[in-house]
């Protein structure tokens, strides 16, 4: 690991806390992710000191504020390397990211009997914008199957798409199995149909370095609060031909060229897209927190949540009668499990008694809990301000609360 731990723990001192007078482990990562005090002094700078809105002043902050805004697509672009800073819209999250694309795409390029294709690890998100648009539409939502090990059946995709395919929407990494999908593959099979594919990035960009050109995908979409950026603010990156192409979302103010009561011309992408009032703190602190994570590097990052994925896994499946959910040998620093069969409220409650944050419930997954035919699962997803030593506390909690039952 080459940053220094104590540096960027001091960094997050939210983490340094007490919570039921335990100090306090965070392993809800993949839920929402703490940030860092540059991002805060950030949101802090831009609300004391410069607030102004965007896109419409002269005066010195409106023109700052504009500027800064500007320079955060220009950093997103740089992050995931697109081609053009046009192609960068900002929304208020993955799932609006998503919608947007489901209502827009589709409004232009789904008729009756067209089919749409998600996969069954799907996280809410990129499933219900998709069942609408078919609902409006009258087409058919077809399903890509994972096996039980958490991977996807990813032969079976070419004898899913046919003439009527209109749009492939999956997820890069799956927020409940971990699994990171071969987007890449997926993306050439798709094209060679001349079939569009969405990427829901949403629990990738926080752990793997994006080029949406090398991947080649036609929409990626992400949130900032997973990245160690403000809540209320992602992306949609859309290739321009399609951005060109699709009509508006929203209607408003900025996303317009010009309003008469007859007419209306609306703006170039990315405005075209960004009606009303955008969340530009977040979307300034949410650069900043991409060049917060840039500095470390993701490869760096990458490579020391493997570490604590493996380490975690293996002290897990040392307990004995723990069920692993998902287990592909390409997994991100995600683990759902089952211990002894004790309801995932009751693991979570305790493990909270003890001063540790994972998540339980359905994980906004309902498919993937069919799958297993479990009602609900635990979760514990880590970051790289994590520590083995927490990992180990971790596991001396479940350890005390086994033996409770
Ligand atoms: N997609 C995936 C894979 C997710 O994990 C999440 C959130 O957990 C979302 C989409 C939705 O993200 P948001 O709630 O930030 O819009």
């Amino acid at each position: 690991m080459s940053f220094n731990y104590q540096d960027i723990r001091k960094d997050f001192p939210i983490l340094d806390q007490t919570v039921n007078n335990r100090p306090w482990v965070y392993f809800d990562n993949a839920a929402t992710a703490q940030r860092p005090l540059p991002v805060l002094e950030k949101i802090s700078e831009f609300s004391v000191k410069t607030n102004a809105n965007i896109h419409r002043g002269t005066h010195t902050h409106a023109i700052k504020t504009t500027e800064a805004y500007e320079v955060a697509r220009d950093i997103v672009k740089d992050f995931l390397h697109a081609g053009e800073r046009e192609e960068i819209i900002f929304t208020h999250g993955t799932t609006e990211s998503i919608n947007l694309v489901a209502r827009s795409f589709c409004e232009k390029f789904v008729s009756e009997g067209d089919e749409i294709i998600v996969t069954e690890m799907e996280h809410h998100a990129n499933i219900v914008p998709w069942q609408m648009a078919c609902e409006r539409h009258h087409a058919i939502l077809k399903i890509l199957p994972f096996a039980d090990n958490g991977e996807l059946k990813t032969e079976l995709l070419e004898s899913l798409i046919s003439v009527h395919t209109r749009i492939i929407a999956l997820t890069h990494v799956s927020n409940t199995l971990g699994t990171v999908n071969p987007v890449k593959e997926l993306i050439r099979i798709a094209h060679l149909h001349n079939v569009p594919v969405l990427i829901d990035g949403a629990q990738s960009v926080p752990h793997i370095s994006i080029d949406v050109q090398d991947l080649d995908c036609d929409f990626f979409a992400f949130s900032g609060h997973k990245i160690y950026g403000p809540t209320g603010i992602g992306v949609l990156y859309g290739k321009r031909k399609w951005l060109e192409s699709m009509p508006p979302f929203l209607g408003g103010g900025e996303m317009i060229d010009r309003v008469t009561f007859e007419k209306t011309t609306y703006a170039e992408i990315p405005l075209k897209f960004e009606a009303g009032t955008p969340h530009y703190v977040g979307a300034i602190a949410m650069g900043t927190a991409i060049q917060y994570l840039q500095n470390i590097g993701l490869p760096t990052i990458a490579e020391y949540e493997h570490q604590l994925l493996k380490y975690a896994t293996g002290k897990l499946k040392a307990l004995g009668n723990v069920r692993i959910f998902g287990e592909s040998d390409s997994k991100s620093a995600v683990i759902c499990f089952e211990l002894d069969q004790i309801h995932p409220f009751d693991l979570g409650t305790l493990l909270d008694q003890l001063g540790i944050a994972v998540r339980t419930g359905r994980l906004c997954a309902d498919p993937v809990m069919d799958h297993y035919n479990v009602s609900a699962m635990t979760r514990a997803s880590f970051s790289f301000y994590n520590t083995m030593e927490e990992v180990d506390r971790f596991i001396e909690a479940l350890t005390r609360i086994r033996s409770m039952f």
